[in-house]
């Protein structure tokens, strides 16, 4: 294989072995383990944490990883690849075993922005986490084991002219036939994690497409998945990471991969970006590096953000939806997200970095900004600036199909933003 091949393979695992951001979290975390990096708890002190190829700290569904060089100190700048590890879908409800007519089901919230007919008739599997009274978390997975099924179309004749779903009737999956008064769904999910329905205190159970990715397209140049949005970019930063730990200096920036949770619902959460996670880490590897609180504003001041993200390719269907100047295309490399409002964080300077960080990892870059007309997304990049005042650049693979459970970007571009990645924690000066 060649290594494109091989970077699609290991992404492709890293893919189905992330159905939730917990799952995604701990995969994170074996890799890194793997590669020779130590786990800290942040309930404990790290003054005397081994030394290692690198540390890293998982909070949840969220994982911050960093590398540092050699000489480390003080006022050591940083360079931050963020990312998130959640994916727009479906979340399990209290008293979740449900049913009527002879049908199973279970009972779910509409977790994040989901493009929701595309989660219709799919196989769906439950995965995320349970916990005992005891505070004990055990990451569980069903694979495939629920539906959301549509309604054929002779009994709604005018589906084609527009498909509405209502978000607590239409959107209800089945897993099975029979009595739902005899069925236990939660002590399924116990058992599969080995334990009993009455050990199970508390959950965080999503929904995930369970089809694997596929690469196809008469170059074999498309691949489709669910979770591109964002594990593209989390993949692409941890790959990235481990590639810099390999060859440590004595001098340069230290490296961080934060990958948070909860940017589907607006980050607004103690393991997302705009919570105190990424400040507290920061602040806990500068104090173990004796830095003043002056100290620590002067590496901030010379510290950068990568906030990488998907964003939209422009769809062929659709033109009119894009900028007619600015128009993305699959396989033109990741972009450069721009918004005049600071909906994206970049700026001029920002844009600077990013083109001499692709010129170092020789690899091109296309712009991305909104028509006028399209209301712009946002993500994690301004959440970061204003929270740290670290200068934030926005970035990202193009997509299309975004929050559909399968979403498509060319088999070339995941892999083109790792490249740049590795620059970006290892410039060239
Ligand atoms: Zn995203």
């Amino acid at each position: 294989m060649d290594a494109t091949a091989d970077y699609r393979a290991d992404f492709s695992a890293f893919l189905q072995a992330s159905p939730s951001s917990y799952h995604a979290a701990a995969e994170v975390a074996r890799r890194l383990d793997a590669n020779g990096f130590t786990r800290l708890s942040e309930s404990e002190s790290w003054a005397d944490a081994p030394a290692a190829t690198g540390h890293y700290v998982v909070r949840d569904g969220a994982v911050i990883a960093w590398s540092q060089p050699v000489g480390a100190a003080a006022t050591t700048p940083f360079r931050i690849l963020g990312a998130h590890t959640d994916s727009p879908g479906f979340k399990l409800k209290p008293k979740p075993t449900i049913g009527s007519h002879g049908w199973l089901q279970a009972g779910v919230e509409v977790y994040g922005g989901p493009l929701q007919n595309s989660w219709l008739d799919r196989e769906l599997e439950l995965a995320g986490r349970l916990v005992t009274q005891g505070g004990t978390e055990h990451l569980v997975r069903t694979g495939p084991f629920l539906r959301i099924p549509q309604l054929a179309v002779h009994l709604d004749r005018e589906v084609n002219n527009g498909l509405t779903l209502d978000r607590q009737r239409h959107l209800t999956p089945v897993f099975g036939v029979g009595d739902a008064s005899e069925a236990d769904l939660v002590a399924h999910l116990a058992g599969l994690a080995g334990l009993l329905a009455a050990d199970v205190a508390g959950y965080d159970i999503l929904t995930a497409d369970t089809n694997p990715p596929a690469t196809f397209g008469l170059g074999q140049e498309l691949f489709a998945a669910g979770r591109l949005d964002n594990l593209s970019s989390v993949h692409a930063g941890l790959c990235a990471l481990i590639l810099t730990s390999e060859h440590p200096t004595d001098i340069g920036p230290i490296s961080v991969l934060a990958a948070f949770d909860h940017e589907e619902l607006g980050s607004q959460s103690r393991s997302g970006a705009s919570g105190p996670l990424l400040d507290d880490i920061l602040t806990r590897i500068g104090d173990d590096l004796g830095a003043t609180g002056s100290e620590r504003l002067q590496a901030y001041a010379e510290s950068w953000c990568l906030s990488a993200d998907a964003g939209h390719a422009v769809h062929p269907n659709y033109p009119d939806r894009h900028d007619p100047a600015n128009t993305p295309i699959l396989g033109g490399g990741p972009l450069l997200k721009i918004n005049a409002n600071q909906r994206y964080a970049t700026d001029a300077h920002g844009a600077a970095l990013w083109a001499r960080t692709c010129a170092q990892a020789n690899v091109e870059y296309q712009e991305f900004v909104s028509n006028n007309t399209v209301p712009c997304g946002s993500t994690i990049g301004p959440l970061t600036a204003t929270r740290l005042g670290i200068r934030v650049v926005d970035v990202g693979v193009p997509l299309l199909s975004m929050h559909s459970a399968r979403e498509l970007c060319h088999v070339n571009d995941p892999q083109a933003l790792s490249a740049a990645i590795a620059a970006f924690f290892a410039p060239m000066v």
